[in-house]
């Protein structure tokens, strides 16, 4: 190897560069380094590259060998392509200094301007410009922004000054110096500097320049920049480049100008001129809003050329980048210059149209346009939101549990609040927790707002499934339910009073925001439609009502991956009969207050059979422990003890009696640990009956719809297998259980039996489950309580927050799968059932079903389907295209 080949190179003209050398010239270095490929114009210059500055780090500030000869060495050639000389009192070059790291991190490190300015300079380019007051303002904002930034001179020595000297002009603002003003401050500024530092400022600008690189390179480390990286997750190793840039000067006169402008509406995504310029100013004074911005179409009469150049230019590069850019240029002495061009940031709104127009303009493809919306996008456009213009302060943050906002008036109870919503008071249901008792009230109130519970409470998954915001498990609310009044730190609220929740951020306000109502339009449809060409993933829905199946349809779900029965029993008209069920004192009272409810099962699989026609269903047997169905044991011995009271000597009264017997079934049922109790399949074998009733019903309701014409695919699924032989006999109660149903009514379906992989057993032992599955559905919310060992409904309001908050885990693992833990059993659970039966279905509907990050991982694993709520059935359908792309490209990388 050659000494010239082994040698780092540390600096590249902007001609050599280009947009992929990102790593190397940082954001900005090879951003403008492509567009001065493209032929677009920009400043002339150079970068120092990143390597440069992690060199200087590690060698504790000493420059690598050959930086400052090559740093020299492109400087003459910059000098020679301007025809301009630093320093020089004829013609002065004066070059911009500016950090630039390879992610943005806006406002965190240094940049100086205006270097190459000096007492043998300001006289010549006052001269060039015809406007001496424009040098000497340049020269004094030189020797401030050096002094600070490279000299460590305080900021407040030089703004004292300016201050004293606009109070002895009698002037207001800073522009209002004059020349002799400028050049008196000029005097005074080096004259601080030097006391400051303790010797001269230096004078030669190769010297300045030379402090100037350093004292970006330095930057990198100061503590604002450490403290952005370290917030948003950028390797404090990666270094930044510095871009050495010839000024300039928006400010020049009528002839010149500086302003900003996308290429599209970035509210509305309408391809319209959208921008403001002002003429005789620099970016800055555009920024700092001290003149007012002229809308750029005035562009056209004051500087046609620019503005004809500039309109050419917007349109090459959105070509070039395939997408919206956010543009700022300076125009000087009549010559465009881009100084900068970026993807515009947007509203969702205007992501969708301006990814369908760009499609349907032939910019981009499909493919491409589903990398131009963000999933937190949809999930905007899906709901109502907080009208984003708003300048309130949260009173409280809890768990982004459920998307959406609402306002309403605080109730605290679901009987107010379902009285109150049917009467069309706009009410927010606050509670402790929710328990299946509250679904009243949830249904007609605006929003729930929980104290307790995690992102899989029933609260939250619930919520999510009726497309309702919900806020839970805000632990700094204190909530006096008997007083009807809720506490937050010093605020207090008391029922009736109007909060607005923000379910997609967490956020709680006092008051009533304004909202805007979803915007599910035609480039919202367009985009999720491409989606659904490019994703290899089915995507279903969690509903438990033909309703919900109704609208997840709507959404484009392909089926129902999970059908929770228990929540039909929850229902009022239902519960009497599912207690006598459970407090039967034998077989016979069971099967008699089973046969109560078995109609009522069997409408429910009617209405979902039919909502799905022609779409596989997975009816999910009965999973929670009993207990649910009872009342709370508390309040159930508080109730005996009050009836025990008012009863006296009529001790044996009816009421009181009923009431005991609950009593001592509800201490009968009670668990220590519920969730890993007697429920799913372990109450299934232990009471037979009631899968028997269901399985009865879900035939019946099959015969029912096929009857009317409708055409039901019957999927059954045991909760929470363990063993392979708990699958075993349950698959062959439900085969007995059909076979009878087929016999009596002289016809039969095709079905198939599976099971939720929801405990780590059955993800190990998966080869043998699968002995006896037609299918697998991984239920991650389970598999997350059980793998990890946190509680689901009670981790999030306490020790996981605080593990999110400080980073021991990446996220909270209920809403976004934990990769290694739980997606390696998942993966397991995958190996082994695709060993044992190579066309077994595998498919998720634990809530990570819905959310984008998991649902990667889900592709990576070769999952037949995804599983969600109605509400994030589109979110899902995008999300699994992404994921297909992300796929691609790491294959091709
Ligand atoms: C699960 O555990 O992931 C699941 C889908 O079931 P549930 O949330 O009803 O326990
Ligand atoms: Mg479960």
């Amino acid at each position: 190897m050659s000494a010239s080949q082994s040698a780092t190179r540390y600096l590249y003209d902007l001609a050599d560069g280009d947009a992929s050398m990102k790593p190397l010239l940082g954001g900005k270095g090879a951003n403008v380094a492509e567009m001065m490929r493209l032929g677009v114009p920009v400043p002339d210059g150079f970068t120092v590259t990143t390597a440069a500055c992690v060199e200087a780090m590690r060698r504790d500030s000493q420059w690598p060998e050959g930086l400052w000869e090559e740093t020299l060495a492109a400087l003459e050639r910059l000098e020679d392509r301007t025809g301009r000389q630093l320093g020089s009192p004829e013609r002065p070059l004066l070059v911009s200094v500016r950090s630039g790291a390879v992610v943005s991190m806006p406002g965190m490190m240094d940049t100086i301007l205006n270097l190459g300015i000096s007492d043998a300079t300001v006289e010549a380019l006052g001269a060039e410009s015809d406007n001496p007051r424009f040098a000497w303002d340049s020269y004094r904002r030189f020797i401030q922004m050096y002094g600070e930034v490279v000299e460590g001179v305080p900021a407040h020595a030089y703004e004292d000054l300016i201050t004293a000297m606009k109070r002895t002009r009698g002037v207001e603002e800073d522009t209002e110096l004059d020349v002799p003003a400028l050049q008196e401050l000029v005097d005074q500024f080096k004259a601080v500097s030097r006391e400051h530092m303790g010797e001269e400022l230096p004078e030669a600008p190769r010297d300045q320049l030379r402090r100037a690189i350093d004292a970006v390179f330095r930057s990198w480390q100061n503590p604002r920049a450490a403290i952005y990286r370290k917030a948003n997750g950028i390797p404090d190793d990666l270094g930044t480049a510095v871009n050495v840039m010839q000024m300039v000067f928006g400010n020049r006169g009528d002839t010149s100008a500086t302003g900003v402008c996308f290429t599209r509406n970035p509210a509305t995504g309408a391809k319209e001129l959208y921008g403001e310029f002002l003429l005789n100013a620099q970016g800055e004074d555009v920024v700092a809003g001290i003149r007012t911005p002229r809308p750029l179409a005035e562009m056209k009469d004051l500087l046609p050329e620019a503005y004809e150049q500039l309109l050419d230019t917007m349109r090459r590069l959105e070509e070039h980048y395939g997408d919206m850019q956010d543009i700022e240029f300076t125009v000087d002495e009549g010559s465009l210059y881009l100084l900068q061009t970026r993807n515009g940031k947007r509203t969702a709104p205007a992501a969708f149209k301006v990814a369908r127009d760009l499609v349907e303009e032939g910019v981009i493809t499909r493919e491409q346009a589903l990398r131009r919306v963000e999933p937190a996008q949809l999930d905007q456009l899906l709901h109502p939101a907080i009208d984003p213009e708003h300048d309130q302060k949260p009173i409280t943050k809890g768990l982004n549990a459920s998307p959406g906002a609402a306002v309403g008036e605080i109730v605290f109870d679901s009987d107010t609040a379902e009285r109150r919503g049917k009467a069309g008071d706009a009410v927010v249901l606050v509670r402790w927790e929710t328990t299946p008792d509250d679904i009243g009230g949830t249904l007609v109130a605006q929003g729930v707002l929980t104290a307790h519970g995690g992102m899989t409470s029933h609260a939250a998954v619930v919520a999510r499934g009726m497309g309702k915001p919900c806020v839970a498990g805000a632990s700094e609310l204190k909530i006096d339910a008997a007083a009807r009044q809720l506490t937050i730190g010093d605020t207090v609220l008391t029922e009736g009073d109007v909060i607005t929740l923000d379910g997609s951020t967490g956020e709680v306000y006092a008051g009533a925001l304004e909202l805007v109502p979803p915007q599910i339009n035609e480039d919202f449809a367009s985009v999720v439609g491409w989606a659904d060409e490019t994703r290899r993933m089915q995507v279903r829905a969690n509903a438990d009502t033909g309703e919900d199946a109704a609208k997840a349809r709507e959404f484009g779900a392909q089926g129902i991956g999970l059908c929770r029965t228990e929540h039909m029993f929850m229902a009022e008209d239902r519960l009497p009969a599912v207690r006598r069920m459970i407090l039967a004192k034998d077989e016979e009272e069971r099967a008699a207050a089973l046969e109560t409810i078995l109609p009522m099962q069997q409408q429910d699989f009617e209405a979902i059979f039919e909502a799905m026609s022609g779409l596989p269903v997975t009816i999910r047997l009965l999973d929670p422990p009993l207990h649910e169905f009872l009342p709370d044991l508390v309040e159930q011995a508080l109730l005996v003890q009050r009836l025990e009271q008012q009863a006296g000597e009529a001790s044996d009264s009816e009421e009181l009696a009923e009431a005991r017997l609950l009593l001592s079934q509800v201490k009968k049922l009670t668990e220590m640990n519920p969730m890993l109790g007697t429920r799913g399949v372990r109450l299934a074998l232990l009471y037979p009956e009631i899968p028997q009733m269901q399985v009865r019903a879900i035939a019946r309701a099959a015969f029912a719809v096929r009857q009317r014409g409708g055409e039901p695919l019957v999927e059954i699924m045991v909760p929470l297998v363990a063993y392979a032989e708990e699958l075993r006999r349950m698959r062959e109660i439900i085969e007995e259980t059909l076979d009878e149903e087929f016999e009596s009514s002289g016809e039969r379906f095709d079905y198939t039996v599976g099971t939720m992989i929801e405990l780590p057993r059955a993800a190990v032992v998966a080869d043998q489950i699968a002995e006896h599955a037609d299918f697998f559905s991984f239920g991650t919310n389970d598999l997350t309580q059980t793998g990890i060992g946190i509680s689901r409904d009670d981790a999030e309001g306490s020790f996981l927050s605080a593990y999110v908050d400080s980073e021991v885990v990446a996220a909270n693992p209920f809403s976004s799968i934990d990769v290694d833990g739980v997606g390696g059993l998942v993966r397991l659970g995958v190996e082994g059932g695709r060993r044992a039966k190579a066309d077994l279905k595998l498919g998720v509907c634990g809530e990570h079903g819905g959310d984008p990050a998991s649902i990667g991982l889900f592709e990576s694993l070769g999952l037949d389907y995804v599983s969600c709520s109605p509400y994030r059935v589109p979110i899902a359908r995008f999300s699994a295209a992404r994921a297909v792309l992300d796929a691609r490209e790491d294959d091709e990388e």
